[in-house]
């Protein structure tokens, strides 16, 4: 099973938290700004991550989503 993990920039605060409970160092602080004025958490080596939800949970904005994906080769409209 394939999952995809996905950082809303705009709901982030920035307050590191995501990035200080990851088991496996996957997130780090942007140095760019979003709109409402903060620098949000992103995936800087997403291919360490192993989809364990630690982030989503403790996420205090909700910013954080893991979904799953279906393995299917579709064609990118
Ligand atoms: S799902 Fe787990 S491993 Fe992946 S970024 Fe979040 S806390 Fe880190
Ligand atoms: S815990 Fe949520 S609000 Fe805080 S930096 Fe991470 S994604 Fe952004």
């Amino acid at each position: 099973m394939a999952y995809k993990h996905t950082i809303d920039n705009e709901l982030c605060k920035g307050c590191g938290l995501c990035v200080s409970v990851c088991p496996k160092n996957v997130l780090e602080i942007s140095d760019q700004v979003n709109s409402m004025g903060y620098f949000p958490a992103y995936q800087e080596r997403p291919e360490d991550c192993i989809f364990c939800t630690t982030c989503c949970i403790m996420c205090p904005d909700v910013a954080i989503i893991i979904t799953k994906v279906v393995e299917e080769k579709a064609d990118q409209e």
